[in-house]
């Protein structure tokens, strides 16, 4: 099931679930694909993904599901309603 991350802590809490999220900029108009365990989405780590601070600071959003392609359509989706530009992580792609 496709989720809204709205906070640091309930993503951490999903850590162990496996899955894949995307992080959205509305600043850099990008979107950002990981697996969960990638380290640039453990927001524990200061180059990681913070959907507090995205929330707060109404500058983004992030979002999860187990299901692979299930959060790729949702990147699709703000691409073409958006024009953003989607990318997928070097380093967790897999
Ligand atoms: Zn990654």
């Amino acid at each position: 099931m496709l989720t809204e991350i709205l906070s640091d802590q309930q993503l951490i809490d999903l850590y162990n679930e496996g899955g894949y999220l995307i992080s959205v900029d509305y600043p850099k108009q990008e979107i950002k694909f990981h697996t969960i365990d990638c380290m640039l989405a453990d927001p524990i780590s200061t180059v990681g993904v913070k959907p507090s601070k995205a929330k707060e600071s109404q500058c983004g959003e992030v979002w999860y599901s187990k299901e692979r392609d299930e959060v790729l359509d949702k990147a699709d989706k703000i691409v073409k309603e958006k024009g953003y530009t989607l990318e997928i992580c070097a380093i967790c792609d897999r």
